[in-house]
C-alpha cells in the first residue's frame, strides 16, 4: 500500500493551513507585513500542535523568493529547500542532542557570517529546554546583540525550564492543544482525500487517543489504515490501538457502583490479558467519570457531551448512584494514577490499587451537618461529665480485687499514666497476659490508681489470681515509679440490661478502650478523619 505517513504528507505548508493557532498566525503575518520580524521567537506548547511546522512556514515566508510575504509561495527553490530541510541558511537543531556549550559556540561562530543565499539566516532550535545552563549563557550574548538578518526560533514543550533571561529576549507564543473537534475534522479530511471509508466513531476514538496532538492522531490513523486497509470499521480502532470499547467502561462503572472490588480487579486482568493498554483505559475511565459528572450537573448534557460517543441513557442511570463530589474525588485519583502508571514498572498494580481506592470513595459531608454533629457530641460529653460528678462511684459492680489495694506511698509520679507501656511491661513478664489485656478496658488511670474493666468473668478471675495481680502491680510500679492502687471490675458492657440503665450508660462513657489511651497512629487519625468527613486518601 502506497500510503505515506499522514503526519508528514499532511503537514501544513502555509499559514492558512495551520489548524487551531489562529492567534499566532495573525501576529506573525502582521509582523511580516509591517516589516517587524523579531530576531528571536519562542514557541511553546504540547507535542504535535504545530510549533516546528509554524517555524518552517515562517522561515519560508521571510525567505521566499517572492517574499517576504504573509504566505510563502511554496514553489520557489528556497521554499522547496526549506521544506526538504536542505536550505543552507535555515538550520534546524535538535536541542536534545546538541545541548552542550561547545555546540552552541559552534553555532554562534556561523552566525557571524551573512546568509549565503537567503534574506535571513534562521536557526530553529527544537526542544530548546534541553540546552545546558552554560549553553543558554553562551546563547544569551548573541540574543542581546543579534547580528542583522538572523532569526532564532526556539520551540519547547516545557516553557517552565527556559531561563527568564532567555524568555525576556524572545517574543513568546503559546500554542494551544488542538480541540477534539479540530482533530476529528482533519482526520475526516484526510480520509476523504485518501479515499478511505472510516466511520465517525472510529475517528472520534482516534482523536481521543491522540489527546490534543494532531501528529499523534495522524500517526494513529496510519496504524489503523495499515491494519484495516481502505475501510476502517467499527471495533477495528479498539483492536489496533489497544483501547477498550464503551461497553467495557459501562460494565466497569457498574462494578464500581456495586463497590465490587473483586469484580473490578477481574475486569482489569481481563483487559490486560487481551493486550489492551491500561494507560488508555485509565484515561478513558477518567473521561467516563467526567461524562457522569456532566450528566449529573446539566439538564441538557447532550450540549456538552457528544451523543455520538456516549450513551446518555446509561450515563444518566449510572450517574444517579454517585454524588457529584464522589465523581470528582475519583477523577482526581485516576488523573494522578495515569501519570504514576507512566513512571512505574508495575503499571497494572498501580492501577489496581487506585481502582480499589475508588471503591472506598465516600461523599463529603456538608459542613452544616458536620457542625450539628460536633455540637451534639459536645452536649453528650457535657451531660456525661455532669453525671459522673454527681455519682462518685459510677461503676456499680465494683469488685475490688487487688490484694494490695495500696494507696500512694508518697513518691512523686515521675512517669505519665502510660497504659501501653504498662501492657508491654506486663507482657514482658507474662506473655499470656497479651490475650487477657486485649479483653480489658481502662476505666480510669490517674493519681488515685488504675481501674480496669473486664467483660468476661473468667478472664477477670484469672487476673485476680494473687500471683497474676502482683505482676500487674509490679508493672505499674515500674512504669509509674511508685506503688499504686489497682482495681479490677466486671464491666457489663456486653450486657447492658443486667444493671440499671442509667448508671450503665454513664459507665460506657467513662470506659476507655486501652487502644485509645495511647497516642493514635497517623493511619488511625486519617481513618478517623475519613469516617467523619468521608473522602478517600489519594496518596
Ligand atoms: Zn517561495
Amino acid at each position: 500500500m502506497d500510503f505515506q505517513v499522514s503526519a508528514r504528507k499532511w503537514r501544513p505548508q502555509k499559514f492558512g493551513e495551520l489548524i487551531g493557532q489562529e492567534h499566532i498566525v495573525r501576529t506573525l503575518t502582521n509582523a511580516i507585513k509591517f516589516d517587524r520580524v523579531s530576531h528571536a521567537y519562542l514557541f511553546s506548547g504540547t507535542r504535535g500542535v504545530g510549533k516546528t511546522t509554524t517555524a518552517r512556514i515562517l522561515a519560508k515566508a521571510i525567505n521566499c523568493e517572492s517574499g517576504p510575504a504573509t504566505e510563502p509561495c511554496d514553489q520557489c527553490s528556497f521554499c522547496n529547500e526549506i521544506k526538504s530541510g536542505n536550505c543552507i541558511d535555515v538550520r534546524e537543531i535538535d536541542g536534545a542532542s546538541n545541548n552542550g556549550v561547545a555546540e552552541v559556540r559552534d553555532l554562534i561562530e556561523t552566525i557571524q557570517y551573512a546568509a549565503s543565499a537567503c534574506r535571513y539566516k534562521i536557526y530553529i532550535i527544537d526542544e530548546v529546554h534541553m540546552l545546558s545552563r552554560s549553553a543558554f549563557n553562551a546563547l544569551l550574548k548573541t540574543l542581546e546583540e543579534p547580528p542583522p538578518n538572523v532569526v532564532f526560533i526556539f520551540a519547547t514543550t516545557e516553557l517552565s525550564k527556559i531561563p527568564e533571561t532567555i524568555l525576556s529576549r524572545c517574543q513568546c507564543f503559546e500554542f494551544k492543544p488542538l480541540s477534539h473537534k479540530q482533530i476529528v475534522q482533519q482526520l475526516e479530511l484526510i480520509c476523504e482525500q485518501e479515499n478511505i471509508q472510516a466511520d465517525g466513531l472510529s475517528l472520534e476514538e482516534i482523536a481521543k487517543t491522540g489527546t490534543g496532538s494532531m501528529r499523534d492522531a495522524q500517526s494513529l490513523l496510519d496504524q489503523v489504515i495499515a491494519y484495516c486497509g481502505k475501510t476502517v470499521g467499527a471495533g477495528s480502532v479498539e483492536e489496533v490501538l489497544g483501547i477498550v470499547g464503551r461497553q467495557t467502561l459501562e460494565t466497569f462503572i457498574d462494578h464500581l457502583i456495586q463497590r465490587d472490588g473483586a469484580g473490578l480487579i477481574e475486569q482489569i486482568q481481563k483487559i490486560a490479558t487481551e493486550g489492551k493498554d491500561l494507560n488508555f483505559f485509565c484515561r478513558d475511565l477518567a473521561e467516563y467519570l467526567r461524562h457522569l459528572l456532566m450528566v449529573k450537573l446539566s439538564d441538557k448534557p447532550e450540549r456538552i457531551l457528544d451523543a455520538h460517543i456516549c450513551n446518555l441513557e446509561i450515563l444518566q442511570k449510572q450517574a444517579e448512584a454517585f454524588h457529584a463530589d464522589e465523581l470528582q474525588q475519583m477523577f482526581t485519583v485516576l488523573a494522578r494514577t495515569e501519570s504514576e502508571m507512566k513512571r512505574s514498572p508495575m503499571a497494572q498494580m498501580v492501577f489496581e490499587m487506585s481502582v480499589l481506592r475508588l471503591v472506598d470513595v465516600r461523599p463529603f459531608q456538608k459542613i452544616d451537618e458536620m457542625i450539628q454533629k460536633v455540637n451534639a457530641m459536645e452536649r453528650d460529653n457535657k451531660s456525661s461529665a455532669g453525671s459522673i460528678a454527681e455519682s462518685p462511684n459510677p461503676v456499680s459492680e465494683t469488685l475490688p480485687a487487688s490484694p494490695a489495694g495500696l494507696s500512694s506511698l508518697g513518691n512523686p509520679v515521675d512517669s505519665s499514666f502510660d497504659w501501653d507501656r504498662i501492657c508491654q511491661e506486663i507482657c514482658g513478664r507474662k506473655p499470656m497476659f497479651d490475650h487477657y489485656l486485649s479483653q480489658c478496658k481502662v476505666l480510669s488511670f490517674n493519681e488515685s490508681g488504675l481501674s480496669l474493666g473486664f467483660a468476661d468473668p473468667v478472664t477477670l478471675e484469672r487476673i485476680q489470681d494473687p500471683e497474676n495481680i502482683q505482676v500487674v502491680i509490679d508493672a505499674v510500679k515500674t512504669v509509674c515509679g511508685r506503688e499504686m492502687k489497682v482495681e479490677l471490675f466486671l464491666n457489663e458492657n456486653k450486657n447492658p440490661q443486667a444493671s440499671g440503665a442509667d448508671t450503665n450508660s454513664d459507665k460506657k462513657k467513662v470506659m476507655m478502650h486501652r487502644n485509645e489511651s495511647r497516642q493514635k497512629t497517623e493511619a488511625e487519625i486519617i481513618q478517623d478523619a475519613l469516617d467523619v468527613f468521608g473522602g478517600v486518601v489519594i496518596r
